[in-house]
Order: C-alpha cells, then sequence, then structure tokens
C-alpha cells in the first residue's frame, strides 16, 4: 500500500481524528513481518540522505507532533536514527525560554531549519503555539488564531527555499496512552519520562484532539503536508514513517554532483604505477 497517498491529509480537508482508526496496522500480521520492510526501508533512507548531503542544494525538515508518550522519541529512535548523524540533528521544542520568549513565536523554529544538504528533525515544533498555546490560553484566542496563517506563510517560504517539509502526527488512543504511562510506572528505566503533569494534562484529552483536528486541518499544504500516522502499533508506526520518508525523498529529483575533477587523467596519474605514482 501507498502510504504516503493512504496518511496523506489532503490540503484543504477537515479533519476529525476520531474518525481515524490508531490501531490501523494494514495486512501485517506482526512486529516481524514489519521490521524486515524497516530495515529494507533504513538502508534506502541511508544512501539518500547521502546523496542530499553530497548534492548540497536542498534541505529537509521533518516535523514530528503527538500526544505524550504518542512516539515521537520512538520514531527518531528506530526510523531516522538509521541517517548518519553527520547531516542530521534533532530539535527539540520544550516551553520556550526568556531568550526565545523575547522573540516572535517562530524565531526558534527558523534558527533550527536545516541547512543545504542536511535533514533536521523537529521533536514537537512551532505548532506547540496552536496546541499547548492554545489550549492554556497563554496568549488570546486573538493571537494564535493568526498563527495558523503564519506557520503556512513561513513553511511556503522555506519551501520555495529548498527546505522541504513533511510533519507526521503520530495518532493515539486515549486507552493505548494510559497503557504507556502504566508501562513507564513498571519499568524503572524508564521513570526519569515520569511527570505528575502529564497525568493532569490527560484530562484536557479532548481539549487537545480538537486543537490536533483544527492543526491538521489548516496547515496541510502542497507544500507542507500532514501524515496522520495510526501509532497504536509502534512496530506499524516505524514501519509508516521510515516508508513515506524513504517515498518522499525519492521524489526530490537529487543527483550526485559531477566530479570537480578529471577522473581519468586522477587514476592514470596516481594508481597506473605501483606507489601512487608520486
Ligand atoms: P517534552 O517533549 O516531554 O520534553 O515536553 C516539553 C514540554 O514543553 C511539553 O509539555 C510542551 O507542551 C511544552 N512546550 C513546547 N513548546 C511550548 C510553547 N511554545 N509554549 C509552552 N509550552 C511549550
Ligand atoms: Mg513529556
Amino acid at each position: 500500500m501507498n502510504y504516503s497517498k493512504r496518511f496523506l491529509i489532503k490540503p484543504g480537508s477537515k479533519v476529525k481524528l476520531s474518525y481515524i482508526d490508531p490501531d490501523f496496522k494494514d495486512k501485517h500480521a506482526s512486529k516481524k513481518d514489519a521490521l524486515k520492510i524497516v530495515e529494507r526501508n533504513d538502508l534506502r533512507l541511508r544512501e539518500l540522505q547521502e546523496l542530499l548531503y553530497a548534492e548540497h542544494k536542498q534541505s529537509l525538515l521533518i516535523c514530528l507532533q503527538a500526544i505524550d508518550t504518542g512516539g515521537k522519541d520512538g520514531s527518531i529512535r528506530h526510523v531516522l536514527g538509521a541517517m548518519n548523524p553527520q547531516g542530521c540533528k534533532v530539535a527539540s521544542f520544550k516551553q520556550p525560554n526568556s531568550l526565545e520568549l523575547d522573540h516572535d513565536f517562530l524565531w526558534r523554529a527558523h534558527r533550527d531549519v536545516p541547512a543545504k544538504g542536511e535533514v533536521t528533525v523537529f521533536n514537537r515544533s512551532h505548532y506547540e503555539d496552536v496546541l499547548v498555546v492554545r489550549i492554556h490560553n497563554l496568549v488570546p484566542k486573538s493571537v494564535w488564531m493568526k498563527h495558523y496563517d503564519q506557520i503556512n506563510a513561513m513553511e511556503k517560504y522555506l519551501s520555495e527555499n529548498n527546505t522541504h517539509i513533511i510533519k507526521f502526527f503520530l495518532h493515539i488512543s486515549e486507552d493505548e496512552q494510559l497503557k504507556r504511562f502504566k508501562e513507564r510506572l513498571d519499568d524503572p528505566s524508564k521513570h526519569w519520562k515520569i511527570s505528575e503533569n502529564d497525568y493532569i494534562e490527560r484530562k484536557r484529552w479532548n481539549d487537545y484532539m480538537a486543537a490536533f483536528d483544527d492543526m491538521l486541518s489548516k496547515c496541510s499544504t502542497k507544500y507542507a503536508p500532514w501524515f496522520v500516522i495510526p501509532a497504536n502499533h509502534k512496530w506499524f508506526r516505524n514501519l509508516a514513517v521510515s516508508q513515506i520518508v524513504v517515498e518522499y525523498m525519492e521524489g526530490l529529483n537529487m543527483k550526485s554532483p559531477p566530479p570537480s575533477v578529471d577522473i581519468d587523467q586522477i587514476r592514470k596519474k596516481y594508481h597506473a604505477a605501483k606507489g601512487g605514482g608520486v
């Protein structure tokens, strides 16, 4: 199945997450089945990233959004971890610090936009400014309502300047979140991740879903599409994300740059005779 088509939010469509099944796992019966495909995608991802790096003309920005425990960290580890760290970085969006608050809300996003040849993953993103900011009334509605158009304008600007943008919303159910909170409690190595605030925030589930619906409806564009990934099954989430990134990068029409030297001449000069010809 073509996941780039299947999970794309068509620009202009009205999204209701409650109609999208977070349990979907396609025809794949099990994790083992999917793992082979993920491994194949990982190899291809590495080749494509090297090409992007060598070409040095365009860059790729991948945004990840999800409710707490939705799988942002896991997606980074399993899928994007396949990339060569030289040329790939992650930017995490926490509560803005005072320097960030002293600027317009898109400043910190723009600061971390990938340079030519690079891939950057946003772990959360500028979309927090239409999510947590909206839900907690951190700025008045008249202000956050403008953020959608402002985000679209910035993303259009970036894409016109050779930064390609793909955005993944990792979709889990309310029950699945509780299960994952519980797993954290049961695994001492995960205790550091637990915050009581996550449980308190969970009470606002419906507010979050409404904010996600609006974000997906208003900001999926031709130049910076949103994909909603069924993410209750972690292995399916990894499979779908890796597949879409590969398909997207294959569409970038990248070309290895021509050599800057005369290859035949170098070969003759330094490799014809034993010892490198020098
Ligand atoms: P975590 O991703 O678990 O490390 O948590 C980061 C926290 O920062 C989350 O609770 C986000 O909602 C919060 N956060 C990110 N961006 C903003 C923002 N612009 N304003 C307020 N809180 C934010
Ligand atoms: Mg958290």
